[in-house]
């Protein structure tokens, strides 16, 4: 049965938040986390990863450009 009641709330689902989430869990918080916008923050949904997607693409088709014109 999940409970309504909680040590401690995080607002916000990113980077800064998965840490402090993962020490108040080991040190036995139940813990609520509320985000406006869907799970996982910037570096998951908007920055980092994303952004390392689009350079591994760019750099494979300049990489691939070099090899058909040196
Ligand atoms: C394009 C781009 C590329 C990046 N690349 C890198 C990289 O390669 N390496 C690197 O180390 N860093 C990178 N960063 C920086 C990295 O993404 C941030 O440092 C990191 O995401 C910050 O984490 P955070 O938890 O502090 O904030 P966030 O991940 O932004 O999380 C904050 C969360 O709080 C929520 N929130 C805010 N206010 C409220 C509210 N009032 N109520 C409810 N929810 C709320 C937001 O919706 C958000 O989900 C990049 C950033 C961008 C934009």
């Amino acid at each position: 049965m999940p409970s309504n009641s909680f040590d401690t709330i995080v607002i916000g689902s990113g980077t800064s938040a998965y840490y402090c989430i993962n020490a108040l869990n080991q040190a036995g918080q139940n813990v609520a986390v509320v985000d406006e916008r869907p799970y996982g923050g910037t570096c998951a949904l908007r920055g980092c990863q994303p952004k390392k997607y689009l350079v591994a693409n760019a750099e494979a088709r300049a990489m691939a450009k070099h090899l058909d014109d040196p």
